[in-house]
């Protein structure tokens, strides 16, 4: 990892920090792990303007009811469009971003941009929730449930049009801080949902206790079910687990007809995937609807006048 004896040396520190740290007793360089790293330097000084210069983008993917085909709200997915690099995946930034400490920022920002977005479409007569994804160090700030309600509030937008992911592993790892966060919250009307399900280890005790709306199957599970019987159970299982605990159940993923036929008759209630669209947009969803493949939320779900 080094031509020159100084860089050598500098990098096998940079990898025995790693190990000690780890705790396996030994650790191979990367360059994503080195805080001397230029390139690294540079994405974290890129990203922290982006994320400063309100720089980052927001797409939407829309979730449908699977039995009626109807609308019934969006996931808010973060994009960055890089000035070299193009338009980057949360992948290529988002662990950057947690373990720097800039993700906080990076969510007040990402629940900025949809908070405009749902006083936009509540001026268009629509009133379509739309969830945000959330990060650990999100959960585990003391400030945080006042912060979105302050944000909500300056907004203009109600409790209800407003939901939060969260993943399966985030929320069992420290499920009691979790619980303390997002209980305030769960109560002023913003629903939960667990992302992931199925990649972490749930504690069926904590499960029943996290005040959450909805589990969301991993889109590992659902991308296999129509061609493997294993992953299919595990599906249907994951569905009456849910309802059993009152839960409504998203399958995410779902890339094709066979699939979709599948999670009908399992009961299923929401679902989310390439078939239905890709990541968009904002500005899209009226042709998108427009096409008549999907159905518009019902008239009683828009907003008062
Ligand atoms: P996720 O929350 O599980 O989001 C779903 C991911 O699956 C998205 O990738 C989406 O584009 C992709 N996807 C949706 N339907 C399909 C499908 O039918 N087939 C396949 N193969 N993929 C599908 P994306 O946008 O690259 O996001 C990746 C992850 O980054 C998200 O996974 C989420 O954990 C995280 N993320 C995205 N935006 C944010 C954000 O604003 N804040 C935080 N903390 N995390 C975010
Ligand atoms: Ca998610
Ligand atoms: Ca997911």
């Amino acid at each position: 990892h080094g031509a020159e004896a100084n860089i050598l040396m500098q990098r096998a520190d940079v990898a025995m920090y790693l190990a000690k740290r780890s705790g396996d007793g030994y650790a191979v360089y990367s360059s994503d792990q080195d805080p001397y790293d230029v390139n690294r330097v540079v994405v974290q000084g890129e990203l922290r303007q982006a994320v400063d210069r309100g720089e980052l983008s927001v797409f939407y993917q829309p979730k449908v009811q699977i039995a009626t085909r109807r609308l019934v709200g969006f996931e808010a997915l973060v994009r960055w469009q890089h000035p070299r690099r193009g338009w980057l995946p949360p992948s290529e930034f988002l662990p950057l971003a947690e373990r720097t400490g800039l993700i906080k920022r990076l969510t007040a920002s990402v629940l900025d941009i949809v908070l405009k977005q749902l006083a936009a479409w509540q001026i268009e007569g629509w009133a379509v929730p739309v969830a945000v994804n959330l990060s650990m160090r999100d959960l585990l700030d003391p400030r945080f449930g006042q912060l979105v309600k302050d944000q909500l509030a300056s907004a203009g937008v109600g409790h209800h049009l407003l939901q939060f992911e969260i993943t399966e592993s985030t929320a069992m790892s420290e499920p009691e801080r979790v619980i303390q966060t997002i209980a305030p919250l769960q109560q002023a009307g913003i629903q939960f949902a667990i992302d992931d399900f199925g990649t972490g280890y749930s504690s069926l005790a904590y499960l029943q206790r996290l005040p959450v709306r909805e589990i969301k199957i991993d889109r590992s599970f659902v991308g296999k079910m129509a061609g493997n019987a294993g992953s299919a159970s595990i599906v249907q299982a994951t569905v009456e687990l849910g309802h059993r605990l009152g839960l409504d159940v998203v399958a995410e993923g779902i890339e094709d007809d066979k699939t979709y036929d599948l999670l009908l008759k399992s009961g299923c209630d929401t679902g989310q995937g390439y078939l239905i669209s890709r990541p968009l947009p904002a500005s899209q969803f009226a042709d998108w609807l427009r096409d008549g493949a999907w159905i518009a939320a019902r008239e009683s779900e828009r907003p008062a006048a």
